[in-house]
């Protein structure tokens, strides 16, 4: 990740193959242009879940068409496409979302996130020094981002730098989840995986994004714009600003500008095309904030770590929606869902003692059979 603060936004209006591919160019020129002569290519679009595009789910196919089409044009060599969604069915090709086939119709390898891995080393990092990804990460000499612009229940909002977690291969990704159940403990663990993965460069796809119980449960929200940059610190905090998130108020961000990362405020970042409030969407529905801080009351007070927690927003599953897929449990690093067999009447149970609000069974539910609410005393 470069310093350079350059965040170009664009206007997209559509997923128009020709409209996107121009526009990531121009964001691209905008932002300071993008060096991949001659060299392997990673990119690396957001499944959270495999789900038809126009669930707004995943990164439209049409952008990573456009995305592959613009390294391509500009010299690479080899392009890599891949991600690893929470539960990965054996040798998984993003059919329902049309991304495995766009790699292929413009000559990108899909790239498997699980059949080999590599260890990546994090001397700096503050929570993990050594992490488990994909070996598409050392293979690759440019990695490149392509989030698409969603709300996150547990971190908000998830871009640029969130994305990176599908690198870590299918439920190993739960594994951090149960270590660090804290959204600042998480928060510090994807800055982490950030430094450690040291990606080039996003361009995120905010055409059509994601508003309300996000990153897949949520509702498409027409944005209309193509982000480019080198700094994803940066480009993340401009996305955020263009749907009313105070970006130091997004855990990953206020992690990453604390520890002096790429950035250390808005005041830095130049933006060369459109401003976000250009392109501002005002009535977005965010994620609201919840309690935030308090770690070293916490530290002496453990009692007031448990009432914090217990307060947290808890799944819950609408029997009457289940499809009693079972991916639920199956991602559940907790181990706090199961099914309940008695004859016509099985149902997937969650034990809210186990539970630690991870909500990962959230975003990977098929059916949108899990809500997540208030405890009715908080
Ligand atoms: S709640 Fe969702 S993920 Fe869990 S079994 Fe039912 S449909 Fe599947
Ligand atoms: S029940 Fe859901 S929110 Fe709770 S720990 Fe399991 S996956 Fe996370």
């Amino acid at each position: 990740m470069g310093a350079d603060s350059r965040v170009a936004i664009i206007r997209c209006a559509d997923y128009g193959e020709e409209a996107v591919y121009r526009a990531l160019s121009e964001a691209v020129d905008a932002a300071g242009g993008l060096s991949v002569t001659g060299k392997c290519v990673l990119l690396k679009p957001n499944i959270v879940r495999d789900a038809p595009p126009e669930r707004a789910i995943t990164t439209h196919p049409a952008f990573l068409a456009a995305a592959i089409r613009l390294v391509r044009a500009r010299g690479a060599a080899r392009v890599l496409v891949g991600d690893s969604p929470g539960v990965q069915p054996p040798g998984f090709q993003a059919k329902q979302s049309g991304l495995g086939a766009a790699a292929l119709r413009y000559g990108a390898e899909w790239v498997d996130f699980t059949a080999r891995t590599v260890g990546l080393s994090c001397p700096e990092g503050k929570m993990v020094k050594h992490f488990i990804v994909s070996a598409a990460v050392e293979a690759a000499d440019v990695i490149i981002s392509l989030p698409k612009l969603k709300t996150h229940e547990l971190l908000y909002f998830t871009g640029a730098i969130k994305n990176l977690f599908g690198l870590v291969p299918s439920v190993q990704k739960s594994v951090w989840h149960v270590r660090f159940p804290r959204r600042e403990q998480f928060a510090a663990m994807l800055v982490d995986l950030a430094v450690a993965v040291q990606a080039d460069y996003a361009l995120m796809d905010a055409v059509t994004g994601m508003e309300g119980p996000g990153p897949g449960a949520g509702y498409p929200r027409h944005i209309g714009a193509a982000l480019a940059s080198a700094n994803l610190l940066a480009l993340d905090m401009a996305a955020c600003m263009m749907v009313g998130y105070p970006p130091r108020e997004i855990p990953v961000n206020r992690e990453a500008l604390d520890r002096g990362l790429w950035l250390t405020g808005t005041e830095q970042i130049v933006f060369p095309a459109l401003t976000p409030a250009d392109m501002a969407v005002s009535d977005f529905q965010r994620i609201p904030f919840r309690r935030a801080g308090g770690q070293l009351a916490e530290f002496f007070l453990p009692p007031l770590r448990k009432i914090r927690a217990r307060a947290e927003k808890r799944p819950r599953i609408q029997d009457e929606i289940c499809v009693r897929c079972g991916d639920c449990a199956r991602i559940c690093a907790s181990r706090a869902i199961r099914l309940e067999e008695g004859g016509a009447a099985r149902r997937m149970i969650i034990d809210h003692r186990a539970c630690i609000r991870c909500y990962c069974c959230h975003e990977i539910c098929p059916a949108k059979a899990i809500t997540l609410e208030k405890p009715a005393r908080f």
